[in-house]
């Protein structure tokens, strides 16, 4: 894990390393695991790009059932900071008409973005919706969507890695890494 990284204007310093990311994703896959052993419903597994890629690829590969593989694309940052608005970039790349979801997030903070996709999955016809997500900041989600699936919970600080960027860079890391602003550039 390196010491410090910059991306853009900003300094990023460590916060979780993907061992540890790693046995999270262990953990949280053994759960819906459990909740879904036996089952004849084939789930539809959404990543909600460009973020959850890293974490939905991992998460599939610790699944010991049959899942249907869609994705979406949204959006609602700008910098390190949301705007409050949801835009849909992509829409849904199948069919969800009667089939539960488990929507795939990278991270969850004030739980706009997903408010917003619970009511488009209901609207195109669900007839359930669960999320699990990477990343939860507990300090900052208001809403009462229930989360099913969190991994980790983490500070209310901007962070990159692992699939999260700061305009569009940093997601290739394998750890995670969080805003420093004590490191002068
Ligand atoms: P919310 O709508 O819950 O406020 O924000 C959710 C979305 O904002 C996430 O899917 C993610 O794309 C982005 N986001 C929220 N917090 C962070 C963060 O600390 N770092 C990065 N890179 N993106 C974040
Ligand atoms: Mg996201």
């Amino acid at each position: 894990m390196k010491d410090r990284i910059k991306l853009h204007d900003k300094v990023f310093k460590p916060l979780i390393p993907g061992e540890q990311i790693e046995k999270s994703i262990d953990a949280v896959a053994a759960k819906i695991n459990a909740d879904y052993e036996g089952t004849d419903t084939v789930p539809v597994l959404l990543c909600v790009l460009n973020g959850s890629i890293l974490f939905t690829a991992e998460l599939m590969k610790r699944l010991d059932f049959d899942v249907d593989l869609m994705s979406i694309k949204l959006s609602s940052y700008r910098g390190t900071s949301s705007t409050g608005a949801v835009h849909m970039d992509m829409g849904l790349t199948g069919d969800i008409t009667g089939k539960e979801v488990i929507i795939v997030e990278d991270i969850v903070d004030t739980g706009r973005t997903i408010e917003a996709l619970v009511k488009i999955l209901y609207a195109r016809k669900a007839s359930k919706v669960k999320v699990c997500t990477l990343l939860l900041k507990p300090e900052m989600y208001k809403k009462t969507i229930n989360l099913d699936y969190v991994a980790m919970e983490i500070p209310n600080d901007f962070i990159v890695g692992f699939g999260l960027d700061y305009d569009g860079l940093g997601r290739n890391y394998k750890d995670i890494y969080i805003l420093d602003t004590d490191t002068k550039l």
